[in-house]
Protein backbone atom coordinates (compact mmCIF):
# COMPACT_ATOMS: atom_id res chain seq x y z
CA UNK A 1 0.00 0.00 0.00
CA UNK A 2 1.06 3.62 -0.69
CA UNK A 3 2.15 5.79 2.03
CA UNK A 4 -0.97 7.75 2.77
CA UNK A 5 -0.77 11.86 2.86
CA UNK A 6 -3.35 12.35 5.65
CA UNK A 7 -2.61 12.84 9.12
CA UNK A 8 -3.39 9.46 10.78
CA UNK A 9 -4.56 9.47 14.57
CA UNK A 10 -2.45 6.92 16.71
CA UNK A 11 -4.43 3.66 17.39
CA UNK A 12 -3.28 3.48 20.82
CA UNK A 13 -3.40 7.35 22.25
CA UNK A 14 -5.59 9.04 19.42
CA UNK A 15 -2.97 11.56 19.20
CA UNK A 16 -2.57 12.91 15.60
CA UNK A 17 0.84 10.77 14.63
CA UNK A 18 3.92 12.53 12.86
CA UNK A 19 5.61 11.76 9.35
CA UNK A 20 8.80 10.40 9.92
CA UNK A 21 10.74 9.44 6.04
CA UNK A 22 13.24 7.22 6.58
CA UNK A 23 15.61 8.10 3.84
CA UNK A 24 17.70 4.81 3.30
CA UNK A 25 14.16 3.20 3.10
CA UNK A 26 12.74 5.73 0.52
CA UNK A 27 9.41 5.69 2.72
CA UNK A 28 7.86 7.56 5.42
CA UNK A 29 6.11 6.04 8.83
CA UNK A 30 3.90 7.44 11.22
CA UNK A 31 5.05 7.98 14.30
CA UNK A 32 3.06 8.70 17.84
CA UNK A 33 5.40 11.58 18.52
CA UNK A 34 3.35 14.04 20.73
CA UNK A 35 1.73 10.84 22.24
CA UNK A 36 2.60 7.38 23.15
CA UNK A 37 5.75 6.98 20.38
CA UNK A 38 3.87 4.06 18.66
CA UNK A 39 4.54 3.85 14.98
CA UNK A 40 2.33 2.74 11.97
CA UNK A 41 3.36 0.93 9.38
CA UNK A 42 1.81 0.36 6.02
CA UNK A 43 1.89 -2.78 4.43
CA UNK A 44 5.45 -4.40 3.58
CA UNK A 45 7.36 -1.28 5.34
CA UNK A 46 8.13 -3.36 8.26
CA UNK A 47 10.26 -5.98 6.51
CA UNK A 48 13.19 -3.19 5.48
CA UNK A 49 13.47 -1.81 8.97
CA UNK A 50 12.97 -5.14 11.55
CA UNK A 51 16.72 -6.35 10.84
CA UNK A 52 19.30 -4.91 13.25
CA UNK A 53 21.54 -3.94 10.10
CA UNK A 54 18.86 -1.47 8.54
CA UNK A 55 19.34 1.86 9.09
CA UNK A 56 16.74 3.81 11.17
CA UNK A 57 18.28 6.62 12.26
CA UNK A 58 15.87 9.34 11.12
CA UNK A 59 13.47 7.36 13.55
CA UNK A 60 15.93 7.48 16.19
CA UNK A 61 16.65 11.09 15.31
CA UNK A 62 12.65 12.12 15.83
CA UNK A 63 12.84 9.81 19.03
CA UNK A 64 15.73 12.14 20.41
CA UNK A 65 15.17 13.78 23.60
CA UNK A 66 11.22 12.97 23.64
CA UNK A 67 9.69 11.58 26.53
CA UNK A 68 6.37 9.58 25.60
CA UNK A 69 3.30 8.62 27.83
CA UNK A 70 2.13 5.05 28.74
CA UNK A 71 -0.13 3.55 26.85
CA UNK A 72 -2.58 -0.04 27.82
CA UNK A 73 -1.13 -2.28 25.58
CA UNK A 74 -3.76 -4.93 25.84
CA UNK A 75 -6.80 -3.34 24.43
CA UNK A 76 -8.50 -3.68 21.01
CA UNK A 77 -6.96 -1.42 18.86
CA UNK A 78 -9.03 0.28 15.55
CA UNK A 79 -6.79 0.33 12.17
CA UNK A 80 -6.12 4.07 11.50
CA UNK A 81 -6.75 4.00 7.91
CA UNK A 82 -9.81 1.62 7.59
CA UNK A 83 -10.96 2.15 11.13
CA UNK A 84 -11.49 -1.90 11.64
CA UNK A 85 -10.35 -3.42 14.56
CA UNK A 86 -6.79 -4.73 14.39
CA UNK A 87 -5.80 -8.43 15.31
CA UNK A 88 -2.96 -8.93 18.30
CA UNK A 89 -0.48 -11.15 16.54
CA UNK A 90 3.40 -11.68 17.86
CA UNK A 91 5.63 -9.89 15.73
CA UNK A 92 7.93 -13.06 15.22
CA UNK A 93 8.55 -16.55 15.71
CA UNK A 94 10.02 -16.06 19.28
CA UNK A 95 6.58 -14.54 20.48
CA UNK A 96 8.19 -11.43 22.95
CA UNK A 97 5.91 -8.90 21.29
CA UNK A 98 2.92 -8.61 20.16
CA UNK A 99 2.06 -5.97 17.58
CA UNK A 100 -1.73 -5.15 16.30
CA UNK A 101 -2.39 -5.65 12.64
CA UNK A 102 -5.24 -4.58 10.49
CA UNK A 103 -6.40 -7.82 8.06
CA UNK A 104 -8.00 -5.29 5.84
CA UNK A 105 -4.86 -3.23 4.87
CA UNK A 106 -2.21 -4.96 6.08
CA UNK A 107 -0.84 -2.54 8.56
CA UNK A 108 0.97 -3.17 11.68
CA UNK A 109 0.75 -0.78 14.89
CA UNK A 110 4.11 -0.93 17.22
CA UNK A 111 4.07 0.11 20.85
CA UNK A 112 7.22 2.44 21.79
CA UNK A 113 10.24 0.31 21.93
CA UNK A 114 8.57 -2.79 20.67
CA UNK A 115 10.11 -2.05 17.10
CA UNK A 116 13.80 -2.27 19.10
CA UNK A 117 13.29 -5.24 20.46
CA UNK A 118 12.63 -6.81 17.44
CA UNK A 119 15.55 -5.29 15.55
CA UNK A 120 17.40 -7.24 18.41
CA UNK A 121 15.65 -10.58 18.46
CA UNK A 122 18.45 -11.47 15.92
CA UNK A 123 21.54 -10.70 14.29
CA UNK A 124 20.64 -11.73 10.84
CA UNK A 125 17.90 -13.07 8.66
CA UNK A 126 19.54 -16.44 8.43
CA UNK A 127 19.23 -16.82 12.28
CA UNK A 128 15.72 -15.45 12.09
CA UNK A 129 14.93 -18.18 9.23
CA UNK A 130 16.34 -21.08 11.47
CA UNK A 131 14.60 -19.95 14.12
CA UNK A 132 11.14 -20.20 12.55
CA UNK A 133 12.02 -23.66 11.31
CA UNK A 134 13.20 -24.96 14.51
CA UNK A 135 9.74 -23.93 16.17
CA UNK A 136 8.17 -25.52 13.13
CA UNK A 137 9.61 -28.71 13.50
CA UNK A 138 9.02 -27.98 17.44
CA UNK A 139 5.06 -27.99 16.55
CA UNK A 140 4.93 -31.20 14.21
CA UNK A 141 6.45 -32.83 17.10
CA UNK A 142 3.35 -31.64 19.19
CA UNK A 143 1.28 -32.83 16.13
CA UNK A 144 2.63 -36.28 17.22
CA UNK A 145 2.02 -36.13 20.71
CA UNK A 146 -1.39 -34.60 20.35
CA UNK A 147 -2.55 -37.57 17.86
CA UNK A 148 -1.35 -40.11 20.06
CA UNK A 149 -2.96 -38.54 23.38
CA UNK A 150 -6.18 -38.53 20.57
CA UNK A 151 -5.76 -42.40 20.26
CA UNK A 152 -4.83 -43.16 23.42
CA UNK A 153 -8.42 -41.60 24.03
CA UNK A 154 -10.03 -43.57 21.57
CA UNK A 155 -9.34 -46.88 23.22
CA UNK A 156 -10.90 -45.74 26.40
ZN1 LIG B 1 -0.02 7.24 20.52
ZN1 LIG C 1 -6.33 -1.10 7.91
Amino acid sequence: MADTYEFLNCPACGTPMKKVFLEKQGFIIDVCLDGCGGIWFDNRELSKVDEKTEDISDLSAAYAGKTFHRVEREQDRDCPVCHKKMVKNCASAKQEITVDECYQCGGKFFDYNELEILRNQYDSDEDRIADIKKIAKDSVKMEVILNKLMHKDDMI
